[in-house]
This record gives C-alpha cells, structure tokens and sequence, in this order.
C-alpha cells in the first residue's frame, strides 16, 4: 500500500499559479513555516513517470507562465534515488588557451572535462536557476554551474569568416551542445571593465548572442579591485558603475544580478558586506541575487539550510595548483561519496529526497518537499 503521509495543508499547487520562479528573495529567507511535506516510502510505484530526456529550456521559460500538470509527489520515480539537498559544483574558469596552466584549460581539457560529467549524469544549469532553486535538469541527473570570469577574447572570439572560433569557451560549449541531447549551454560570464571579450565593436552582438543561447554576464567590477580594504563609496562604485555598463549592453527587462568577487575579497570591515548585494552609483542601483566567491568546496543545494546565496564557493576548473581541491578531483569525489550528490527528481516544483535529510532540509515557498524512506 502507498503510504503518503501529508504532514501540511495542500500538497497539489494549483497549475495557474505556477511560476518558474516562484519565489522572491525576501520569501526565500523566510521559507519553514510555510513548507508543503510528503513522506512516501521508498516502494511506492511511481504513478506516471516522467521522460528522462523531456526538460524545458529554461533560457525561454523562465519569466514565462507555464501550464503544466499539478505538482505531484506521487509522480516522481524514488528509483533514481533523487537526492535534492545534495552538493553542486559551481566551476570555475578563466581561459581557454593552447597550454594549460594555473588560469588556463585547453579547449581539448574543457571539452574533456564536460564530456566526463556528461557521461556521468551533470547537466548545467543557469547560475540565477541555482541561486533562486530553480532546478530543472531530467530525474536522476546532477545540476553544475559554468562559469568563467574576466571576459577575456579567449572566452569568446569570432574568426575572419565571422564563424565562432571553435577552440573559444564559447563555440566548444555551442559545439558540445550541438552534438549532445539535452545539454544546453548554460554558462555565466563575469565582466570586468569595458567590453566584454575585449575587442571593440563586436561587445553588443555578442552579449545578444549568450543571451539568446541561454547564457549570462554577470558583474566583476570595473576595475578589479580587490575590495578588502576599498570604502563603502568606493564598493557602490566599482560595482554600481560596472552594473550600469553592463545593463546598457542588455536588454531592458534582462538584470545583471550576479556578482563574482574580484580575488574571491571581501571587505575587511563587515559592515561593509551588504554593499556587496545591494548599492547604488551615480543613481544606478544593483541587486544581486548570488555572490560567489573563489574556491574550494561543491556549494550547498538551494534546499539545504547551509545554503548561502552571498556566499558560495567555486570549484577552481583546473588541474595546476589546485591542491587536490580541482574539477577532476570533485569528480572522483562525487564518484566515491554518490550520497554527498544532488541527484534531480526531474520536478523542479517538487524537492525530493531521502526522509533522513529532512533536518538539513529547507524549501521556499511555493515547492513541495518529498521525503521517502531510501529502499533496502
Ligand atoms: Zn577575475
């Protein structure tokens, strides 16, 4: 017999009300009371499953409204173990270069390294779908977050016949999702200074272009200053006035609302730190809604009480210097401790996971935790 167990009200969300974000920031801080649980043990068969190659393309979707079925935890197929409080890895990247070194991967290792966690069930995600706990990958797969800071032409070149370089961060990660089902080219890209890319003229079609592929840019300062010792002004600055370029370069309704730190530095004084989320220049206002910092660990799930939006670390994408702390070494992490992994339920309306995570579970507004009993 199916035992489902509703600890609160409603465990159906209304289709119509259905957002893909659906949940603000202020809601999201402010989540437990409000928390829709299911417990269902580990045997119950999955009413209808759900195509493990159907995902919606988040790039189009996401300030859409969505009709789909009600939310429906009895749906969900516990044969994938879906682990959704587990770890995530957000990468990080700087060049793609002919040699590898302590800043650069080749565009054989970056291809290499996104076929390994492609053969391995890692899918990426937009860093903003991370951050808000918009998590839509197939059941059974892994989320990750590409990122690369410093906008550098390597990560985004066009050759003379005005194809995309194929060797650039850019055409490996449009070639790689040409030739592998359901892989999007989810990544963000941290600008410093004036044109992103860094060749002039070409800044704004190819801005369209990562936008238009369901990529991002996101804030790295004007200057690159390391901010542990700057003052409140000068933060609002390096950041505002950056935010401000960056916003001119997009379209209107598109937010530049990711910061990465500059060194990974935080200012010294802490009640300097709100400056890094919130501030203004010159009557330009920014809003961050992640703030990611350089090194070491696989960040904490969006549902996981540890989970920080202002603070969360990177996984250096290298394999120079990294202090068995790099991508290939998470990897085989992740290999030996499968547990320590998110492992998706394929509903990004619902958050599953195994009934002994319920203490270090934490769920906005608007999802539905699925708690199960792990089968023998
Ligand atoms: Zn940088």
């Amino acid at each position: 017999m199916r035992k489902l167990l509703l600890l609160l009200t409603s465990v159906f969300l209304l289709a119509g009300c259905l957002r893909a974000n659906p949940f603000t920031e202020d809601e999201k801080r402010n989540v437990e009371s409000d928390t829709e649980t299911v417990i269902a043990d580990g045997t119950s068969e999955p009413a209808a499953t759900q195509d493990a190659n159907e995902q919606t393309e988040p790039a189009e979707t996401s300030e859409e409204t969505e009709t789909l079925p009600e939310a429906d935890p009895a749906s969900i197929d516990l044969s994938y173990e879906p682990s959704e409080g587990g770890r995530i890895m957000i990468l990080m990247y700087h060049n793609i270069g002919p040699e590898e070194e302590e800043w650069t991967r080749t565009p054989d290792k970056f291809r290499e390294d996104l076929q390994i966690l492609y053969d391995k069930g890692y899918r990426p995600i937009k860093l903003t779908d991370y951050a808000r706990g918009h998590i839509d990958v197939p059941a059974g797969m892994t989320p990750y977050v590409i990122t690369f800071d410093d906008a550098r032409e390597n990560n985004f070149r066009y050759l003379e016949d005005g194809r995309i370089d194929p060797d650039c961060a850019v055409g490996v990660l449009m070639d790689f999702a040409e030739t592998h089902e359901g892989f999007f080219p989810h990544a963000s890209f941290f600008v410093n200074g004036d044109i992103p890319f860094r060749v002039e003229g070409e800044e704004e079609q190819k801005v369209a272009f990562l936008l238009e592929n369901g990529m991002d840019i996101g804030n790295h300062t004007v200057g690159h200053e390391d901010f542990s010792d700057l003052t409140a002004e000068e933060l609002q600055e390096t950041i505002g006035r950056q935010a401000a370029y960056l916003d001119s370069l997009t379209p209107d309704d598109y937010e530049i609302n990711t910061i990465a730190l500059p060194f990974g530095s935080r200012p010294d004084d802490d009640s300097l730190t709100p400056y890094l989320k919130d501030g203004s220049y010159d009557g330009f206002s920014y809003h961050h809604i992640a703030i990611l910092n350089v090194g070491w660990d696989p960040a904490y799930s969006p549902f996981h009480t540890k989970f920080d939006a202002e603070y969360i670390p990177r996984i250096r994408a290298s394999e120079m210097h990294v202090d068995e702390v790099g991508i290939r070494n998470w990897i085989d992490y992740f290999d030996n401790n499968p547990e320590e992994r998110y492992i998706s339920d394929g509903d990004p309306r619902i958050v599953s996971a195994p009934a002994d995570w319920e203490e270090v579970m934490q769920v906005p507004e608007g999802l539905v935790l699925n708690l199960y009993e792990l089968a023998e």
